[in-house]
């Protein structure tokens, strides 16, 4: 009798879940420039000690990878975000 051989397709979302605190847990994405995190502006602020103000202007001057979609919102690149200055 042969034995069956079932191929199983697994499917790789781009998105985690990573919990900052015990109390929160919020969804991420993978920056497809550099492979690092993407968060929203203020949980990027928050993680990377930088004012929501520096992180949209690093945006704004191509400094910060992000990307914006109309049903999730703003997401930025904890990645390119560590070479911006204070
Ligand atoms: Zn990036």
């Amino acid at each position: 009798m042969e034995r069956e051989t079932r191929t199983v397709e697994l499917t790789v979302e781009t998105s985690e879940t990573v919990t900052l605190n015990r109390h929160r847990k919020m969804t991420v994405a993978l920056c497809t420039t550099c492979g690092s995190r993407m968060l929203a502006p203020e949980d990027a602020a928050n993680l990377v000690h930088l004012s929501r103000r520096q992180i949209y202007r690093a945006i704004e001057t191509g400094d910060a990878h992000f990307v914006e979609q109309p049903d999730v919102g703003l997401f930025v690149c904890i990645g390119s975000l560590k070479g911006v200055s204070k």
